[in-house]
């Protein structure tokens, strides 16, 4: 027998998204109702961002003990234990665990329901024995891994995000399908704990990032012994003796003419993580019967978030934007203005900041160059500073990298590129800064702590100056030479 529940605002998926709208709207006093057919957390904590910091610490810590001699402290190869990695990786998760519990939002007054949702009309859903009614739906269903349609993909057994983390037997060798960011942290992280890895890209890897940096951070992860093919077309998977072949046609080996293909290179793995995108999850919450328009990308809304229908909201992955979760948070802020404030905030991407937690690291907040230029032309001014000039890199012998930014001539920063160690944290100062429209000046002028790994960001502000004075002293000494020369 079903139950019918009259709520003021109803959250489906307990995601990162979900949970801060539930957790605000409860608070403010509304009467609150959040569904989730899941694990509570979501992507985030159970399979995405929370497991894959945890493996990489857990990688990094190897690569310390490898790299100790040149501290002059003696460790040498590490022995790893693969299924204490994963439990470590799982201890993780238990520990953050019950921020996201269902005690803790019914502490705040949420009524959470375990079940699948899907709506049977314009103002209500359905969700396993109850019938919800609301005046305000969030849709926070988030996305799933979307496997690209390679023949034989389907008849092997295949990791995804969702079971990479309970893969308790090291992989011997593991071939990634996707070069974005998943792939290469999980690429990195499993060639440090002892598998040998190949990435097998169709374009090329990190395309969303400035190409400069990200070129760099390849030739690192080269240099490191993982396997790098871009511009690599899988022809077909097939299940081979004590594995799984990969069936690839590169580009044209000899190089004559990049875009013939080359033969056909069987690449035999003992593992496939299949890292090559996402698909929203919209499929069984019958968005039709409530109006709500959704294309391949995710749901259709405007920039308040509003879908086509006017009283339900979508947020998070599902949205069809950038997905992380900085920005289901963000998202999370604007849909408590919008539903239960009444003010009309809209969504502003200027100064969304993103990182690939490789090791170096690689941030980006803001344009591109190439953005940049196609916005601006000339109007724009480039500014670099290496890590390798900065002192506290060297203390610590993490000199690979550099800071990159793009500002217009007037000294207006439009962009920050960080591949270097910290470069998550050091971003922070350049989100502020675009986010607040700040200048070149302001960032040059800091008086920044010595030795930090954030004075070679200031260091590149400072270059700005220097590029001017150095024009202007060269312009007026070729005036000088030309009159008395
Ligand atoms: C390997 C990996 C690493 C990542 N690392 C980072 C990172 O370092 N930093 C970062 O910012 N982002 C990272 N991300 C992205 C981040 O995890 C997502 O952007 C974020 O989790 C999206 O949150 P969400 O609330 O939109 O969706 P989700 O977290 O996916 O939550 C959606 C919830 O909805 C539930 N649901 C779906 N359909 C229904 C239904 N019909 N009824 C009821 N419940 C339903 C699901 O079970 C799920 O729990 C990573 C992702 C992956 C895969």
């Amino acid at each position: 027998m079903s139950t019918a529940i009259d709520c003021d605002i109803c959250i489906i998926g307990a995601g990162s998204a979900g949970l801060l709208v539930a957790a605000g709207a409860a608070q403010l006093g509304a009467a609150t109702v959040l569904v989730e057919r899941g694990k509570m957390g979501g992507d985030c904590l159970n399979y995405g961002c929370v497991p894959s910091k945890a493996l990489l610490a857990a990688a990094k810590t190897a690569a310390v003990c490898r790299d100790a001699g040149r501290f002059g402290v003696i460790a040498g190869e590490p022995e790893i234990d693969f299924p204490a990695v994963m439990r470590h990786v799982h201890e993780v998760i238990a520990t953050i665990a019950p921020n996201d519990s269902v005690a803790r939002y019914e502490g705040l007054g949420t009524t959470v329901i375990h079940a699948d949702a899907r709506f049977t009309g314009p103002g209500e859903i359905v969700a396993g024995e109850h019938r919800i009614r609301a005046r305000r739906f969030v849709i926070a269903t988030g996305s799933a891994p979307s496997a690209p349609p390679i023949p034989g993909l389907d008849q092997v057994a295949y990791l995804t995000n969702e079971t990479i983390f309970d893969n308790t037997v090291r992989p011997d060798h593991l071939i990634v399908i996707g070069g974005g960011p998943i792939g290469m942290e999980m690429a990195q992280a499993h060639l440090r704990l002892g598998a040998r890895v190949s990435v097998l890209e169709a374009a090329q890897v990190l395309a969303k990032d400035d190409p400069e940096l990200a070129v760099l951070l390849r030739d690192r992860l080269i240099a490191e012994g993982v396997a790098i093919r871009e511009g690599t077309a899988i022809a077909r998977i097939e299940a081979v003796a004590g594995g799984i072949a990969a069936i690839i046609r590169g580009p044209d080996p000899a190089g004559s003419d990049p875009s013939k293909p080359g033969g056909e290179e069987r690449i035999v793995g003992s593992h496939i993580l299949v890292a090559a995108g996402r698909r929203p999850n919209v499929a069984t919450l019958d968005l039709e019967k409530a109006g709500i328009a959704h294309g391949k990308q995710g749901i259709l809304v405007d920039a308040r978030l509003r879908t086509t229908n006017r009283r339900v909201f979508a947020i998070g992955d599902v949205a069809g934007g950038p997905q992380f979760t900085h920005i289901a948070a963000y998202h999370a802020g604007i849909v408590i203005r919008n539903a239960l404030f009444r003010i009309p905030a809209r969504v502003d991407y200027r100064a969304l900041p993103w990182v690939t937690y490789t090791d170096p690291e690689l941030a980006h907040v803001g344009l591109a160059e190439a953005a940049a230029r196609a916005r601006y032309g000339s109007d724009i001014a480039i500014l670099r500073s290496a890590f390798h000039d900065n002192d506290r890199a060297q203390t610590e012998r993490a000199t690979h990298g550099l800071v990159k930014v793009v500002t217009r001539r007037n000294g207006r920063i439009l962009g920050a590129s960080i591949l270097g160690p910290h470069a998550g944290e050091i971003i922070h100062p350049w989100v502020l800064a675009i986010g607040r429209r700040l200048k070149i000046k302001a960032m040059a002028e800091m008086i920044a702590p010595y030795p930090t790994l954030g004075e070679v960001g200031k260091r590149a502000a400072s270059s700005f100056y220097v590029a001017k004075l150095f024009s202007r002293r060269t312009k007026n000494l070729v005036r000088f030479l030309a009159r008395f020369g």
